[in-house]
């Protein structure tokens, strides 16, 4: 197996995407940003909330655990809320995450994914394309709407201070002898399909395994400075964002 990655921020800002990878497993994490003024209750922010849950996740994929990928993440928020010590973990607002993550393991390849971090799984007659499309049917996108349909059976689900968000994540598995590549994406690595409409999902992991994921980061920029004001009035989310992609070959 190969796996390659390329993580980037969105320019002149930090990257609060997390990508993690070990043999036969790769994990995404898009931390949320927190919108000015917002008071979150922690101390912390997203990017550490990120890299505490890519730490989790990676010690207990890296340590070969049998257990199904949505009790992993569970474990693994569980484990983030104790080490927030101070934080008020009540607060709607506290830091969040999407997570993805694939791993192969017994003859069979697992993916689970959280929140708008799609994962492709490449099955060489076809794509299975896993994209929680939760967070872009909400009702309303105030701040006030926002924070009361996170972590809500009503709205979306995110890896922040509720281990059950994790059961909330699409899951699935397939056998590993039929997967050509699996890909995960930060969603501003998968512009260029959602946002743009420049590509389809197969054209895009095709970019990502051919020119590999710094180019396809380079063509979202182009297509970031491409967009139109009217375009982008139109379209929620910020002008540019952090952009990550692992692609796992199989064979
Ligand atoms: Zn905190």
């Amino acid at each position: 197996m190969h796996i390659s990655y390329a993580s980037v921020a969105a320019p002149g800002l930090p990257n609060e995407d997390r990508a993690v990878t070990g043999d036969g497993w790769a994990v995404l994490l898009d931390g949320a940003t927190v919108r000015p003024g917002v008071d979150s209750g922690c101390v912390h922010g997203p990017r550490w909330l990120a890299g505490r849950l890519a730490g989790a996740l990676a010690r207990r994929l890296a340590g070969g655990t049998r257990a199904a990928l949505a009790d992993v993440l569970a474990e693994s928020i569980a484990e983030t809320c104790d080490a927030h010590r101070g934080c008020d973990l009540a607060n709607p607002d506290s830091p969040s995450a999407t997570a993805a993550i694939v791993r192969a393991r017994e003859g069979r390849l697992d993916w689970l994914v959280l929140a708008d971090s799609p994962v492709v799984v490449d099955l060489g007659d076809r794509l299975e394309v896993i994209c929680d499309d939760r967070v872009a049917r909400l009702p309303s996108y105030t701040p006030e709407a926002v924070r009361a349909l996170r972590n809500s059976p009503d709205g979306f689900w995110v890896a922040s201070t509720r281990p059950e968000a994790a059961y909330e994540a699409l899951t699935g598995s397939v056998a590993l002898a039929d997967v050509r590549r699996a890909a995960l994406f930060s969603d501003g690595a998968a512009r260029l399909v959602e946002r743009f409409g420049r590509l389809d999902w197969p054209a895009l992991v095709d970019l990502l395994d051919r020119e590999g994921p710094l180019e396809l980061v380079r063509r979202t920029r182009e297509a970031e400075r491409a967009e139109t004001e009217a375009e982008r009035a139109v379209r929620r989310g910020k002008p540019h964002d952090d952009a990550t992609a692992v692609l796992l070959r199989f064979r």
